[in-house]
Formats: structure tokens, sequence, C-alpha cells
């Protein structure tokens, strides 16, 4: 039998030490009529302020040993405790039930955790971990359990548990904490993004991890490529420490470009830019040497809650991170709801092809409100630091010019309000539909900038629907088609003397960088992490004869003979 379980690689690394199974405490719950169901609200109250003063002390903890954005977690599990809809259920059914606080907790907590799991949303679904998380943390207290500490770990360790929560991964001390490996999870579940950036190498959804493994057994942790190794040989060990080695290794060397600019050997500079989705992903940006932010997904701020955010939300969030940028460039996005990114309080009516619906900008125009708002909270952000606003999926000039209308209104009320707005800001338009890289030279007149969204231009240009595995081997980013629309938008916007970026996937491929250095891509956007490596890559590269590579990639026949021309490139 092999000795190799396969997961997902959620944090690079390779950890190699005892495994250490984290045992769930047996929370057996006893439906019982209860007599006095003052006395048991008081039980439960006592219940939730303990459980509310331990959380105060992690995310203390969390705050000084992590940084401010772990730490909001706990705030956020916080808030959950003091929610009315929850709280307020449970001591109804207290009350009216006449029944004991464990299972009116966990009926309640139920509930609601079977609500957010059934949404057809992976943000929706990861709020239900938040709420099992913060039930488990009182029902403890109300069943006078040992709650599990993971501080007390004082030797070199991997956690191997079926699932970890937040409040567990932020008590994880990476001194002895190496890494961890869990059952179920994936790679935007919260403690696969806290691995990443505390850089604790993880694996997550083997399945069997806590069946396979007891307690004890050395193992190795390879988040590089996403497996555990279990009772290694001398050899494995061997090959895995060297493997290690070299990961260290590189990362030093990538360390050393955090404040370089970008420069290919022949000295062409380009702009690498990170994507985010909210202010907390900040430090890792700037961890990394990002000169830049080329998409912040706005959507974010709209999700995980049932009501809209209030103009001055969004300006608080926009101007924290055009501040915390120094004056380097910040791409907002506006609103890109629809397709796999649903808002379920909008209530917007099921559709066949959600991916090719009433989605984005073809919203944002149609329900104007909204987009009125966000344009008045970017329009007053703008005047903090270096703001540029980008408006998503853009098939036609029509809407780019109502877009942009409606822009310099809200511009005008604020000034006619008084209140200041950048004179000098530039708005870009994602090219992520055919049509639009098509016609690129005529919205290339319009705007100031181009950032090709790969993610979606691939599904659109191959009739390929990026969330179906079975049409998967047609998402072909290097096909020759999709460079050659690549090139028609670079070449368009610099015609025009406008600069042009990519913020899909496809800018941080290490095949691809290449292919787009050839091309003349201004500015590559992609996840932090991903910056340094990119970084390093380009400063071996020499642009001149790149546009040799990319004019023979357009001309080949198939994606595969692309992959090899570059690979044949890079011996
Ligand atoms: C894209 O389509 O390439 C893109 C960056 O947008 P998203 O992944 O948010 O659709
Ligand atoms: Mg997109």
């Amino acid at each position: 039998m092999s000795n190799k379980i396969s997961g997902i690689a959620a944090s690079a690394g390779i950890a190699i030490a005892k495994a250490f199974v984290l045992e769930e405490p047996e929370y057996t719950i006893d439906s019982k009529k209860v007599e006095d169901p003052a006395a048991e609200l008081k039980r439960f109250e006592d219940a939730l302020e303990k459980a509310k003063g331990e959380l105060n002390v992690i995310k203390d903890k969390a705050k000084e040993e992590l940084g401010e954005d772990k730490a909001e977690i706990f705030a956020a599990h916080l808030l959950v405790l003091s929610d009315p809809e929850l709280v307020d259920a449970v001591k109804d059914k207290i009350n009216n039930d006449q029944v004991n606080a464990e299972s009116a907790l966990d009926e309640v907590s139920s509930m609601f955790i079977s609500m957010f799991e059934n949404m057809d949303n992976e943000y929706m679904k990861e709020r239900a971990a938040d709420i099992r998380d913060v039930s488990k943390r009182v029902l403890g207290h109300l069943l006078g359990l040992e709650t599990r500490s993971l501080a007390m770990i004082d030797e070199e360790t991997v956690i191997i548990a079926e699932d970890l929560t937040p409040s567990d991964t932020a008590q994880l001390n990476p001194t002895y904490i190496k890494g961890f490996a869990t059952d179920i999870g994936g790679r935007t579940s919260h403690s696969a993004i806290m691995s990443r950036s505390m850089e604790i190498p993880a694996v997550v959804g083997t399945k069997t991890v806590t069946k396979d493994i007891p307690s004890g057994t050395t193992i190795i942790v390879d988040g590089l490529a996403g497996e555990v190794i279990v009772d290694p040989t001398e050899d494995e060990l061997q090959a895995y420490k060297q493997k290690l080695a070299d990961y260290q290794e590189q990362k030093a060397e990538w360390a050393k470009l955090v404040n370089e600019a970008t420069t290919t050997k022949d000295g062409a500079h380009v702009e690498l830019a990170a994507n985010i989705g909210t202010p907390n992903d900040l430090t890792g940006v700037l961890n990394n040497g990002a000169e830049g932010i080329g998409l912040y997904r706005t959507e974010f701020l709209y999700m995980g809650r049932d009501n809209l955010p209030s103009e001055e939300e969004q300006f608080e969030a926009y101007k924290t991170v055009v501040e915390k940028m120094e004056g380097k460039p910040v791409v907002i996005r506006t609103l890109d709801i629809g397709g796999d990114k649903e808002l379920p309080y909008l209530d917007l009516p099921k559709e066949l092809n959600p991916f090719l619906g009433f989605r984005a900008i073809r919203l944002c125009l149609e329900e104007k409100e909204i987009f009125r708002t966000q344009l008045r909270a970017l329009l007053r952000a703008s005047a903090f630091g270096n703001l540029k606003i980008m408006f998503p999926m853009i098939a036609s000039l029509e809407e780019l010019r109502e877009a942009k209308n409606m822009l310099e209104t809200e511009k005008s009320q604020l000034q006619k309000e008084g209140v200041s707005v950048s004179d000098e800001l530039e708005v870009g338009i994602m090219v992520e539909i055919p049509s639009t890289a098509v016609a690129a030279d005529l919205f290339a007149k319009e705007v100031d900038f181009f950032s090709i969204g790969t993610n979606d231009l691939i599904q659109y240009t191959m009739a390929a629907d990026r969330m179906n595995e079975r049409v998967s081997y047609l998402y072909q980013p290097y096909h020759p088609a999709i460079l050659r629309l690549i090139n028609m938008v670079i070449n368009a916007a610099h015609k025009e003397g406008k600069w042009a970026g990519m913020c899909g996937e496809m800018a941080g491929d290490e095949i691809a960088i290449p292919l787009l250095l050839g091309l003349g891509l201004d500015e590559f956007s992609m996840s932090a992490t991903s910056i340094l490596p990119a970084r390093s890559q380009m400063s071996k590269l020499s642009k001149a004869d790149l546009a040799t590579l990319a004019e023979k990639a357009m001309m080949a026949g198939t994606s595969e003979e692309v992959q090899k021309l570059v690979e044949t490139y890079n011996q």
C-alpha cells in the first residue's frame, strides 16, 4: 500500500514532524424538558459570556501575533454571539418549548448551518463554518467540556484534524506547529487562507488523514504537491529534506526581490501588481513587494451579509486600500456580481446560463441606485491616493459610455456638494468578452487602460464553462486564439498611448509569463504569493527574444505546441 495520501495543496512548503491527531470532544446532547426556563436562560447567558470572554482573549492574541486582519475573524465570531437572530431564537426555544439550553442551541445553530451550507456560493458556505465554530464553543461550556488547546503544544508537531476551525488556526504557534493536514476543506476555507499568510505548509481535503494516521507517527506534509507521506522511509526522508532545502533556498532568493523593481534581463520594466478581495489582504500584498493593486474585487464587500453596504462603508474600505498603498496604483473594479457570485438578498431570478446572463455591469446599469452608491464612494476615495476605476464585463461601447456618463454625473454632483475628487482619475475596462477584445481599437479611444480578464475571456472564447470539469480540456490559456486576442488588445491600447494589464490567473502563470512579456503586456496582476516568483522569473528573461517567441506561438497550431515552444525556450 502506498504511504502517500493526496489532497489539495493549500499552503506551500514542506513539514516533517510527528503527527498530533486532534480529537474532537464528544458533544453528546440530550434533549430534556426543563421545569425552570429562567434558570436555563441564565445557564445559556453564562455560557455565552464565557465564550465571549474567551474569544476576546483569542482575538487580542491573534491581533498581537498574527496581525489585525486575522483578528477580524474573531470579531466576526463575537458578532455571531451577539446576533439576535441566533441568540433570540435560542432563548425563544428555551422559553416556548421549555427545553434545555444545549438542545435549543444545537437545534437553532444546526438550522442556520444547513441554511448557509446549502447556498450555492463558496463564501456563504464558509459562514456555516463560523457558526459551527462559535456554537461548539458555547456548547462546550454548557456541557462542561475541556476546550482543546493547541496553544499548549510545545514540541515540533504536524496537526492532523478533520478540519481546523479559524480559532484553532489562530492558536497555531509556527515555532512548534510545522504543518497541518485535514480531512475536509478547500483552498478558500478560512483555515487555508490563514495557513498561507502564516506560511504554515498545509494539505486539506484529504478525506482520510484522521483515519489513516495515528498520533505519534512521523509524517511529511508536502504543501507544494498536496500530499501527505505517512511513516516515510529513510530515502523518502532524505528526498524531502532536500526538497525543503531547495524550496527554502528559492524563497530566500525571491525575498531579496521584495523592494526591487520588476525588470527583464535586458532592462525592460513591467509592473507587478496584486489581486485582492478585501482590505485585509493588504498585509500579504505589502510583504510580497507588489507595485500596486491591479484588481480589487469589490463584490466581497457585498457578500456574507444581508443588505447592501452603504456609501460610507464602501468609502472607508476603498480609502483604507488607497492610503495603505501610499500612492501606488490601485485599480478598483466596480461590482461584478452574477455568474458564480450571488447576492442572495438581491433576490434575482435563477438563470439558465448565469455566466451569460444578468451580471456585473449589466446589473449595475439596470440597478442604478446600487451603482451610483458605489461610484460616489469610489470618487470620494479617489482624493486619498492613486485610485483607478475599472468596469467589468464590458461587451459594447454603449455600456462603457453609459457607465462613464453615470460616473461623470456623480463626479459633478459631488463637486457641487464641495467634496474633493481626484483630477487624475483613470477609468478603464476589463477585457473579458471576445467582442471587446476584437474591437479593442474602438474601446481604446474611450478608456485610459485595459485589464485583460482571462478567467472569463478564455471561457467565452472557447465556449467552455470555467466551472465545468467535463469541458476543462478546452480551457486553454495558451491556445493561439487566446494569444491573438491578447495581442490585439495590447496593440490597440499602445496605438492610443494607453496601457494594458492582465488580472486573470494567466498573468501569474509560469508558461504564460514569457509569452505575455513578448506580447508587450505592461502590468501583470496576480495573487500576492505569486509576485516574487514572477519577478524572479522575469529578471532572467530577455524581452527582445520574447517578441519572436510570442510571434511563433501565435502561429502555432495548438495549445500544446505553444507550451512546447516556451519549454524549449526556457531550457
Ligand atoms: C477574469 O475574468 O479574468 C477576472 C479577473 O475576473 P473574475 O475572476 O473575478 O471573474
Ligand atoms: Mg471575470
